[in-house]
């Protein structure tokens, strides 16, 4: 609140407004009760009420990505596709990770032990595909609140024996928003009760035309239960992740995102990152979100210890200093003195910040208190 009118400050007050009017006049103040009062003002009264009221202040939060240069066009390289999975409550979204993962990570993969690390790759003639491991709505929204987008393609799990239902609606608007590709996993369709139609008719009343209708939102019907179709998804996942072009620059220091991160007993502060450019290698000097460190050793989603990870993979790190949030940015730098300097001023923003924050009472909730 910068500004409150005599009305709105009488009433934060718990006073009649001619009350305060005569507070004014007697500081030499003429008001009248709609009359807006300035910061000083409101500190005055508020100070003759025996009320101290703090300011907000403003911290500086430099964007991670403002240290990350643009890349030239002609050192750019085709990456795989970061794909999320969306829907309804039950539609199958885990099932359906399951699957892919089961198909096509454990087959050809000597030992096949899968690590959850929040986000896994698969490989479809020598094309990899990269999962986030955490569906839903909350995943993607927190990570893009936190200003990471790390998707590139949306696939929206819709049962195909319960139709469009709200989340369904949530996750098309989620995607919507960030300006990501809907394919559409008709789901269930092993159910006798299940019907592809139905569902295709009511996601057109949301803009998803099928092709066969004229409209160029690409549908699969498949049954994660049983594996059909799931083939047929991923690579409907290849081509839209063609036309969309993705790439990046493998031959340079890495930026990505957190997806997730925790606190090991044994191995201290664990984070698994997603790389969106460039190459993470061990020993890099890192700033992740408000914390920093030394990539110290790093393992993929099969659970092996890699020593670099290049554009759209996912690695769980260990060497930071402290515990980041999913959503935040990471950019390494070319030293570990730089890393440091930046990490350290980041996490002093970000103490004092917290310390803003609760400390910190805006005249609303002051007054509230009252
Ligand atoms: P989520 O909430 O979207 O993650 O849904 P789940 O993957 O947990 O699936 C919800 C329920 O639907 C579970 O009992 C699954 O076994 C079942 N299910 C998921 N996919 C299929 C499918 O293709 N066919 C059938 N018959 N059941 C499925
Ligand atoms: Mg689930």
């Amino acid at each position: 609140t910068e500004s409150l009118t005599v009305a709105e400050l009488a009433k934060k007050l718990n006073r009649e407004p001619s009350e305060i009017i005569k507070k004014l006049f007697l500081l030499g103040v003429v008001a009248t009760i709609n009359q807006q009062l300035d910061k000083d003002a409101i500190e005055l009264i508020a100070s003759e009420y025996g009320v101290k009221v703090e300011e907000e202040v403003v911290i500086d939060q430099t964007d991670l990505e403002t240290y990350f240069t643009e890349d030239r066009e002609e050192d750019l390289e085709v990456r795989p596709p970061v794909v999320t999975i969306m829907g309804h409550v039950d539609h199958g979204k885990t099932t359906t990770l399951d699957s892919i993962r089961h198909t096509k990570v454990t087959a050809g993969e000597a030992g096949g032990i899968t690590q959850h690390i929040g986000a896994y790759q698969v490989k479809i003639d020598g094309k990899k595909i990269t999962f986030l491991d955490t569906p839903g709505h909350e995943a993607f929204t927190t990570m893009r609140a936190r200003g990471a987008q790390v998707t590139d393609i949306t696939v929206l799990v819709v049962a195909a024996d319960d139709g469009v239902k709200p989340q369904t609606v949530e996750a098309i608007n989620h995607a919507k928003a960030a300006d990501v590709p809907i394919i559409v996993a008709v789901n269930k369709i092993d159910k006798p009760t299940a019907n592809p139609e139905r569902v295709m008719q009511e996601l057109t009343e949301y803009g998803l035309i099928p092709e066969d209708w004229g409209g160029d939102t690409i549908y699969v019907p498949i049954s994660a239960l049983t594996g059909e179709g799931i083939d047929n998804l991923l690579e409907m996942i290849l081509l839209v992740s063609e036309v969309e072009e993705l790439k990046a620059n493998p031959n340079r220091r890495a930026l990505g995102s957190v997806i997730e991160a925790r606190l090991d007993k044994g191995r201290g502060p664990v984070a698994t990152l997603l790389v969106q450019n460039g190459t993470l290698h061990v020993g890099d000097p890192i700033v992740v979100g408000h914390t920093y460190g030394r990539v110290r050793a790093m393992v993929n989603d099969l659970g092996r210890r890699v020593k670099e990870a290049g554009p759209s993979t996912p690695v769980e790190i260990t060497g930071l200093n402290d515990v980041p949030e999913a959503g935040d940015r990471f950019v390494v730098f070319e030293d570990e003195k730089t890393a440091r300097q930046i990490g350290e001023a980041r996490k002093q923003q970000a103490v004092q910040a917290h310390r803003n924050e609760t400390a910190r009472i805006s005249l609303d909730t002051l007054f509230e208190q009252l």
